[in-house]
């Protein structure tokens, strides 16, 4: 599905057909799943990128140079959660079950990304540098767009006591409270508002942050992890058209 399409950006966020992405060598083939968005956005496979992803803190900057790697070719993107780009014509694109997609955009400067972003990279760093590299390219977080596509919601996300623990060294008390919602032994985790705090904290402002209310996991149009998807995923794509 798309989620949004002007005459800036187009991005969306899709299961495919059979929900592999990736390929178990860098010499086989494309998946059918990409050759189909491809088709559909009318764009070559060689303009689309992907990283190998470790739930980690990393955005690189990318170019049209880099067009094919993780879908054509082998990637020289590794452990990378978050890609940014002021080049027209490429596809960011990044795989997610459950974890949120992060859409950023900077229509005056030209400059998009698109972050990974799981519950490490939220309490991470993975906010603070994927907005730095955009800064890089001549973006500003104040007329930066965030939009947060389908991911876990926090009735969905129960998680264990060392989460919060985390998350406690990146934040306050009070941003503790709104991120986990706890009842009786039960906590539940708010990617959502986990990343909201940070993007503030980064110069975003609050009327530029927006939300899919899709949750892939009690939804049954997407893939997810917490129900039970293994090696399956969705794909999240971001494209500047000029
Ligand atoms: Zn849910």
């Amino acid at each position: 599905m798309k989620l949004f399409d002007d005459d800036f950006i187009v991005g969306g966020f899709t299961a495919g057909a059979s929900g592999i992405w990736t390929r178990t060598k860098p010499t086989d083939p494309p998946t059918q799943d990409y050759t189909a968005l491809s088709g559909e956005l009318g764009i070559p496979l060689s303009s689309i990128v992907r990283p190998y992803q470790a739930n980690g803190q990393l955005a690189a900057i990318v170019g049209t140079e880099h067009g094919g790697m993780g879908v054509l070719s082998d990637n020289v993107l590794k452990k990378t959660d978050g890609l940014v780009t002021s080049d027209s014509g490429l596809v960011l694109s990044i795989i997610a079950a459950d974890c949120v997609p992060v859409y950023l955009a900077d229509r005056e400067a030209g400059v998009i990304g698109l972050l990974h972003c799981g519950r490490q990279s939220a309490a991470g760093e993975l906010i603070h540098n994927g907005i730095a590299r955009m800064a890089e390219l001549g973006a500003a977080p104040e007329m930066t767009e965030l939009f947060l596509g389908p991911h876990i919601c926090q009735a969905c996300y129960e998680v264990g006591a060392e989460v919060r623990d985390d998350f406690a060294l990146s934040f306050t008390a009070k941003e503790l409270e709104r991120i986990f919602r706890r009842e009786g032994e039960r906590l539940y985790l708010d990617m959502a508002e986990a990343i909201t705090v940070k993007a503030l904290r980064e110069g975003i402002s609050r009327g530029n942050i927006h939300f899919s209310r899709e949750c892939t996991c009690h939804g049954s149009g997407f893939y997810s992890y917490r129900r039970g998807d293994r090696g399956l995923q969705n794909l999240a794509y971001m494209m500047k058209k000029r």
